[in-house]
């Protein structure tokens, strides 16, 4: 019996399930998608509402336990569990309602991206989304969100109209819409520092159809597609996008036996232009003869949980980010280098461009302050099983250290694992200030702190 379940413990005050070590189901309820970065906390409360949240946070404070915030527990770091505390797990406060009237979407605080984009293409609408559709949009949107609509929508901080807040003394508030506006500017890139958010409002937009999916080529003609890339996306229309992605090919029977499991470079498209304007622009690069062009018109949700099944099977590694606003042939020449050197077929580095709607705000106007950025890059480096953790690290800061001399100072949150408190501090940039004022005010004793952690300014 402890603390957490003794008599007039947490399980007393919520309506949902509080799970100790000695529950069978414990292992299940502490597990995160990094299990390279698991913990064992004391114990998992499956929050059913905002106020089993509220309950949840007072009854951590009291008892002095440190806390981890769970959504969609895809974040690399391993925030979402914690050593000795206790976990919030918001997965079953996972619904989605979409209210056309006002074309916005209300998201659960643990509500995953596939939820949310199945419900909402319905109506023909999405929202922007992660690229797989496990991922918590919680965690995705309070960090930044970089989307397939990024182009075109902008990021999906951009698009949080208002959110529902549990905050440090156990208050429910409301952010945006009438609210507090202050809090809803820290939330908007300053990641789970200010709150549990139990509900996101997300704007909706138009998108339905989409022109999309992979275009594949030799891994031997990734520096000259990079230089390409990087010259062509800047001067394409909203509408259309692109990421660069290094990967290995699938074993798939829709790929060419001789292509399968090895490194390759890719174009992974997801257009909304007409379909004229998408010809021309795809023509640029099957000029480049792709080995694969798997590019077609496909339901949103369909692409957007396309590369699930590959990253459900990594579930041992390591992540790092870093931001770019402009890469020199020199940093072309690292992709050809660390593409082909890729320790395990499930590793994979994304180029994402952040220009377009991205780029249009001021600086200061979410708490996500990388508006200069024109591309983000994701290196991840993943494993089935334990035991690589070494190499798959060395591979993955080998290949952010190589593109160190060109990338800006600081660094994309959700990119990046617990690297210390001033590279944490660096993922806000310019808005760290503001954000730690803000920190002063909402959580002054660093009750949120499991996360890339601004200190209260007091
Ligand atoms: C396979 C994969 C694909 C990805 N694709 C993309 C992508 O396309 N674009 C992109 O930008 N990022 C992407 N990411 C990164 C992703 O956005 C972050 O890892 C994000 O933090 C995951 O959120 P989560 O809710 O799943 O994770 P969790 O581990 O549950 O949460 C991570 C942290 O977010 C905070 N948090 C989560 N929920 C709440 C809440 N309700 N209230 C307050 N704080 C909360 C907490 O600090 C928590 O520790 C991807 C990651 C993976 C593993």
């Amino acid at each position: 019996m402890s603390v957490v379940d003794g008599t007039g413990g947490l399980g007393t005050r919520v309506h949902g399930d509080v799970i100790t070590a000695d529950d069978p189901r414990f292992d299940e309820a502490r597990d995160i998608d990094n299990r390279a970065e698991k913990s064992r906390p004391a114990a998992v409360v499956r929050c059913l509402d905002a106020r089993d949240v509220a309950e949840s946070v007072s009854f951590a404070v009291a008892e002095g336990l440190p806390v981890a915030v769970r959504a969609g527990g895809h974040g690399a770091a391993g925030y979402g569990c914690v050593e000795d505390g206790l976990v919030i797990d918001l997965r079953a406060i996972d619904h989605v309602r979409v209210d056309t009237d006002r074309g916005v979407v209300a998201i659960g605080g643990g509500a995953c991206a596939g939820k949310v984009d199945t419900t909402t293409h319905s109506f023909g609408l999405a929202t922007t989304t992660p690229t797989v559709s496990t991922v918590g949009m919680a965690g995705f949107t309070l960090g930044g969100g970089i989307s397939y609509l990024t182009r075109k929508h902008g990021l999906a901080v951009d698009n949080l109209v208002g959110a529902d807040v549990v905050l440090a003394d156990g208050t429910l508030v409301r952010a945006g819409e009438g609210g507090d506006e202050d809090l809803l500017w820290g939330l908007a890139g300053g990641g789970g520092n200010l709150g549990v958010v139990t509900e996101l409002r997300m704007r909706l937009h138009p998108v339905s159809v989409v022109t999309g999916g992979p275009m594949i080529f030799p891994i031997e003609h990734t520096e000259r597609l990079v230089r390409l890339f990087r010259d062509w996306i800047p001067q394409q229309p909203d509408d259309i996008y692109a990421f660069l992605a290094l990967l290995s090919v699938p074993p798939d029977e829709q790929f060419p036996a001789e292509l399968r499991m090895h490194p390759a470079c890719a174009l992974i498209w997801c257009n909304t232009a007409s379909a004229d304007r998408c010809n021309e622009a795809l023509a640029t690069f099957r000029a480049e003869r792709p080995v694969v062009d798997g590019v077609a018109q496909v339901p949103y949700p369909a692409l957007q949980s396309a590369f699930d099944e590959g990253a459900a099977a990594g579930r041992y590694g390591s992540l790092a980010g870093a931001l770019f606003e402009d890469l020199p042939d020199e940093a072309a020449a690292e992709y050809q280098r660390f593409g082909a050197s890729q320790p395990t077929p499930l590793c994979q580095s994304h180029l994402y461009p952040l220009d377009g709607a991205a780029a249009r705000p001021d600086r200061g106007a979410t708490a996500w302050p990388w508006r200069d950025a024109a591309f983000a890059q994701m290196f991840a480096a993943l494993a089935p099983v334990p035991g690589a953790e070494p190499a798959l690290r060395a591979w993955a800061n080998g290949f952010r250290d190589a593109l160190r001399p060109y990338a800006m100072t600081g660094c994309y949150a959700n990119f990046q694992m617990d690297e210390g408190p001033a590279a944490a501090r660096a993922c806000y940039g310019d808005n760290a200030d503001r954000l730690a004022r803000l920190k002063g005010i909402y959580d002054p004793t660093n009750v949120f702190r499991r996360n890339q952690n601004i200190a209260p300014l007091r």
